[in-house]
């Protein structure tokens, strides 16, 4: 059960991935992905192309998003599964939470032009496949393009993150409201790479226990950005707070991902996988 190839974390242009959802189902497919989620960001219009492209390609298929969350004056990132795609108060809920990013993208092409780089609003738009999630990696495409930095991650060391130019804060979804989206809908709500956020140990633990309060469920373990220690580390966290744990690659992009989908360790075999209490919500080949 734990041994599946499960890739339940990735993103299509329908987001800020460079793929299309049926390249995305083909590419999981190759890779030897058995069970898959497309989880694009604050968006679930995907979602009906990728369940298709999923069965045609012979592999099962869970629902996904990933929602963008401000909690302790901090961006993070909870992945929903397994939901109803129909639901409409989950569609309101990421519509909100999308809302705001044309006019902060306006602000960050401001910030940018203060340091000399013009037109980056522009610029960044020729890479948005969606114009509803304008994304900070669209800006990132765009400055590599623009000779500015040699990769995106370059970008977001000297641009776009807190403190450097062209960075904007932003006010997203509430952690209890993005939760609430997902689990009223069907769903399981995950903690992504919880690595990321560099949270002292009290406020970590705060975020994950106003996150079971709301009523989440899952963490994600293994994941493209968490190296082995960090895997080990939020095994630990699962048991410990009696979490489900999930497994997703986050992949975007052939060029800029250094992991790609399926291409992950096995979850330690001590966790319960968050696709053993999905279940009845996989849409099977
Ligand atoms: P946004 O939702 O517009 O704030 O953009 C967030 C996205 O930027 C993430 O989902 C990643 O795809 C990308 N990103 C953030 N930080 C980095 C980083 N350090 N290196 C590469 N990509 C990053
Ligand atoms: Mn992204
Ligand atoms: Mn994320
Ligand atoms: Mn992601």
């Amino acid at each position: 059960m734990n041994l599946i190839n499960a890739d339940l974390h990735c993103h299509s242009v329908v987001s800020d991935g460079t793929l299309e959802p049926e390249a995305l189902a083909l590419r999981a497919k190759a890779n030897g992905v058995e069970l898959w989620a497309l989880t694009d960001h604050d968006e679930i219009g995907g979602q009906r192309r990728a369940a298709a492209a999923a069965r045609e390609a012979g592999l099962d298929y869970l629902t996904g998003c990933e929602i963008s969350v401000t909690f302790a004056d901090t961006t993070v990132h909870i992945v929903g599964l397994g939901f109803d795609a129909d639901d409409p108060a989950l569609a309101q809920g990421l519509a909100a939470t999308r809302g705001g990013r044309a006019a902060r993208a306006q602000e960050m092409s401001d910030s940018l032009a203060q340091v000399g780089i013009k037109g980056a609003y522009e610029g960044a738009l020729h890479y948005v496949g969606n114009p509803d999630l304008i994304s900070r990696t669209h800006f990132a495409r765009y400055l590599v393009e623009a000779g500015v930095c040699g990769d995106t991650h370059e970008v977001f060391r000297r641009f776009l993150t807190e403190g450097k130019p062209g960075f904007v804060p932003h006010r997203w979804a509430r952690l209890g409201d993005a939760v609430r989206w997902i689990t009223q809908a069907g769903g399981i709500a995950v903690i992504a790479h919880p690595a990321r956020y560099k949270f002292t140990p009290t406020e970590e633990y705060a975020l994950f226990t106003e996150f079971m309060g709301h009523g989440g469920r899952g963490v994600e373990v293994v994941t493209g950005s968490h190296s082995t220690a960090e895997q080990v580390k939020y095994a630990d966290t699962a048991v410990e707070f009696g979490l489900l744990a999930s497994r997703g690659s986050d992949f975007h992009s052939p060029g800029e991902s250094y992991t790609d989908l399926g291409a992950l360790p096995d979850l330690p075999g001590r966790l319960t996988p968050v696709w053993q209490a999905l279940q009845e919500r996989v849409q099977r080949a």
